[in-house]
C-alpha cells in the first residue's frame, strides 16, 4: 500500500493524499490553500483526469476546494462523503467561485460536483475505489467524518478531528481498529484550553460591553464555529445569563445556519431532541436576526451581538461592521478562531493601531479580546487518539506547521513507526 499527500504535508492547507495499491486508488480530501494568494495540490501534469474516486472529510475549502477545479480538468470522479458534507461544500464552492480570485471552474463544475457525490451515513459500510470504506464521525463540523479504509491494511484518516464534544457535536469516534493512521496535528505542540474556561471569558467579555451600551463583533468562518457561537449565545441569552440584545447572523454563516438546520440528524442528540420533541428550535430563536440594509445602519443602530464572516477579517460584511464602529473604545471586536499570518486579524492581534479597508485607514479605537473556541483536538487529545487506535503500527501527520508535527511525532515515536511526509514523497504503509 501507498500513500503520498500532494498537499497538507508540513502546512494546513490543500489537504490532498492518495492512497493506492494493486487496482485500488482513492483521493483523500482534494483542497486548497487560502492565503494571500491560493495554492493548490501539488498534482502532476494531467494527474486530475485519472481521478476516479475522491472521499471528502468534509466542506471546509481546505479539504474540498479543488474538487470544481479537478472536474473542469476533466477528472469524473465519484465523490464520497456525509450528506451534511454535501450540501455545505456545495454553498462554500459555489461562493469561492463567484467571488474567489482566479478561479479556473464554473458554476456548472459546482453543480457537477455536487451531482457526483454520493452520500452516506456514518459507520454504512460501502466500496470506494476498490476499498472497503466506511465513515464515522469526527467531531470537527456538522458531518465531518474520519474515513476508514481496508485493502492490504487497514488505514484511518482523521481528517480535521476534535475529541471532545461541542454544543452541536458529539467528540470523534474513539477507539477504531488500524494498522496505520493518518492524523491532523493543527495543534499537535498547543494544548487548548479547557471549552468552559473559553466559554466563560466570551460571556463575560460580551456583557462588559452590552453593560456600556457598546456592540460586539465577532468573525467567525461560515461553517462550524459560526454556528457553535451563534447556539452558544443563543442558550444563554435564554437562560438570562446574558442580557437580551439582537444577535445578528451576517455573510455565508446565514446560508450555513439553514443547511446545519436541514441536517440537524448530524447532530447530537440533545439538539435533536431538543427540536423535535419540544418545538424549542435552537435556530429559529427569537434572538437571532439578519441586517434588513445593505448598509447595515440598522444593525448599527443600539447595542447588540454581530456574528460575521470572513473568520479572519480577509472579507465579507464583518470588514463593514469593523468600518463603522472602530472608532468607539465602548465597542469590541472578539477573536475566536485562529488568525494566519498575513491577515488583518493576525495584525490587529500584533498591536496594530490601524488597518486598511478599502484603501482606508482605519483607526482601531475599539477593544480588542482574543481567546480560543476551537473545532480541532489540542495535543495530548491527538495523543490519546492515536494510543486509543487498536492494532495501530504507523502514524502519518500531516495538516499541521512541521513544528507541530514534529512534537506530536516525538511523543508518539516510541509506540509507533512515525511518518512526517513531504509533499510528493512517496511512503510505503
Ligand atoms: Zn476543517
Ligand atoms: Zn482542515
Amino acid at each position: 500500500m501507498k500513500f503520498i499527500a500532494y498537499g497538507g504535508a508540513g502546512e494546513v492547507g490543500r489537504s490532498a493524499f492518495l492512497l493506492s495499491e494493486k487496482r485500488k486508488s482513492i483521493l483523500l480530501d482534494c483542497g486548497i490553500k487560502l492565503g494571500e494568494k491560493v495554492e493548490y495540490p501539488l498534482f502532476p501534469e494531467g494527474f486530475e483526469k485519472t481521478v476516479r474516486d475522491v472521499a471528502i472529510s468534509h466542506a471546509h475549502l481546505d479539504h474540498s476546494g479543488h474538487l470544481g477545479s479537478l472536474i473542469a480538468k476533466g477528472a469524473r470522479p465519484t465523490i464520497y462523503g456525509i450528506k451534511a458534507t454535501k450540501d455545505l461544500t456545495g454553498v462554500l464552492l459555489a461562493d469561492y467561485q463567484r467571488i474567489g480570485k482566479n478561479i479556473d471552474f464554473s458554476d456548472r463544475d459546482v453543480s457537477e460536483v455536487i451531482r457526483r457525490f454520493h452520500s452516506y451515513e456514518f459507520r454504512e459500510g460501502f466500496r470506494a475505489g476498490g476499498y472497503n470504506a466506511r465513515l464515522y464521525n469526527a467531531g470537527h463540523i456538522l458531518g465531518s467524518a474520519m474515513v476508514h479504509l481496508e485493502g492490504e491494511k487497514k488505514v484511518l484518516y482523521s481528517g480535521d478531528i476534535s475529541a471532545r464534544g461541542t454544543r452541536m457535536l458529539d467528540g470523534c469516534e474513539k477507539g477504531l481498529r488500524a494498522d496505520a493512521l493518518i492524523l491532523e496535528g493543527t495543534y499537535g505542540s498547543e494544548e487548548l484550553p479547557g471549552t468552559r474556561e473559553s466559554v466563560n471569558r466570551l460571556i463575560s467579555e460580551i456583557k462588559e460591553t452590552i453593560k456600556e451600551g457598546g456592540h460586539v463583533i465577532i468573525p467567525s468562518f461560515a461553517v462550524g464555529r459560526g454556528q457553535e457561537i451563534l447556539l452558544l449565545l443563543e442558550s444563554y441569552m435564554k437562560s438570562g445569563a446574558l442580557p437580551e440584545v439582537k444577535i445578528y447572523m451576517d455573510g455565508m454563516i446565514k446560508k450555513a445556519m439553514k443547511i446545519y438546520r436541514q441536517n440537524v440528524v448530524y447532530a447530537k442528540d440533545e439538539v435533536q431532541k431538543r427540536i423535535l420533541l419540544s418545538a424549542d428550535d435552537p435556530f429559529a430563536s427569537k434572538h437571532f436576526f439578519v441586517p434588513r440594509r445593505r448598509d447595515r445602519k440598522d444593525v448599527l443602530k443600539e447595542p447588540c451581538i454581530i456574528v460575521s464572516t470572513s473568520g479572519m477579517l480577509s472579507g465579507g460584511p464583518v470588514l463593514t461592521y469593523l468600518k463603522e464602529l472602530a472608532w468607539n473604545p465602548k465597542n469590541k471586536l472578539i477573536f475566536v478562531g485562529y488568525q494566519a499570518e498575513g491577515t488583518r486579524g493576525r495584525k490587529i492581534l500584533d498591536g496594530a493601531k490601524t488597518i486598511e479597508i478599502d484603501d482606508e485607514e482605519v483607526e482601531l479605537r475599539l477593544k480588542i479580546a482574543e481567546l480560543r473556541i476551537s473545532g480541532h483536538a489540542g495535543k495530548s487529545e491527538l495523543i490519546q487518539f492515536a494510543q486509543g487506535i487498536k492494532g495501530l503500527k504507523k502514524v502519518i501527520l500531516v495538516h499541521g506547521d512541521e513544528e507541530s508535527l514534529e512534537e506530536m511525532g516525538e511523543h508518539l515515536a516510541h509506540k509507533y513507526e512515525v511518518v512526517i511526509p513531504k509533499a510528493l514523497e512517496e511512503v510505503r504503509i
